[in-house]
Parts: structure tokens; sequence; C-alpha cells
């Protein structure tokens, strides 16, 4: 999962959820990629990197465009959470696996040293408590069918 930075031609900055950068190119492609504020699909991405999505970050910043917010939210909370659930099972077939290098890795990518993508691994309940401690978002994901034989 990555958020990107975004604005829109009226000049609203918020922020996008992607599974990852080429989800959000092909989105964009498709005008399914709007302006929280105004409704727009005229958006373009800020050029800051990507960076992994952290447990906190959303309520850390601080939110420019608050006061201007619609006064419903955009989409039904359990669509969202099953969207994104779906998202996250995709995305652990889809990621690198990197073993038992995952913690360096996410904060390689955490830290903007090495290009963002999705990876998957494993790692022990210490480190990722330091990773978590970090900012570093880390999902467990259930082990593959063909693991379990
Ligand atoms: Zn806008």
């Amino acid at each position: 999962m990555i958020v990107l930075d975004l604005h829109c031609t009226n000049d609203h900055r918020f922020e996008g959820w992607f599974g990852s950068a080429a989800a959000f190119e092909e989105q964009l492609a498709r005008d399914l990629v709007g302006c929280p504020v105004c409704g727009t699909t005229k958006v373009r991405r800020l050029p800051s990197a990507p960076y992994v999505q952290t447990g906190h970050a959303v309520v850390e910043r601080p939110a420019a465009t608050r006061a201007v917010q619609p006064p419903s939210p955009p989409a039904p909370p359990s669509e969202a959470v099953a969207h994104l659930m779906a998202q996250l099972r995709g995305m652990a077939r889809g990621a690198e696996d990197v073993g038992e290098r995952l913690p360096e890795e996410a904060r390689r990518i955490h830290y903007g040293e090495t290009a963002a993508r999705d990876i998957r691994g494993s790692a022990s309940a210490d480190e990722v408590e330091a990773l978590l401690d970090e900012g570093i978002l880390v999902l467990p994901v259930p082990p593959a069918e063909e693991d379990l034989h």
C-alpha cells in the first residue's frame, strides 16, 4: 500500500491510497481518481516519492483541506474496508518476496533509499514491533496455501 500526494486543477491537495504506483496510473487513466473536495478527476500526482503507508501518518499530517471537506464521507466504511482487504490480498500475491530481509527492505523503502514496491517476507515479533515503532506499517498475511502442505 502506498500513499500518494495528489492535487487537482483547483489546487486542492489530498492523499490517495493505492496498491502501487501502477494502480494509481491505471485508475487515473480511467477517471477513477477524483478530488474529495471538488470532485474533478483532473488530478495530478505531486512529484514526491511514494512512501509506505504508516499506521498514524494520516492522523499526524495536518489536513490542509479539512475546512472545506464535504459533509459526508465518499464511501461507506465497510465497503472501503472490503476494498482495502481485497487490495491487500492482491498485493501479497504480487509482492516481491524478500524473505528474512523484510525489515531491512521495509526500512529502505520507508526512508526512500530504494524504489517503493510491494514486498513480503518474514520477520520476528520483535522486528515487527521495531518497524511499527518507526511508523512503518507491517501487515500480517497468512501463508499461501502451498506453504501449508
Ligand atoms: Zn479539487
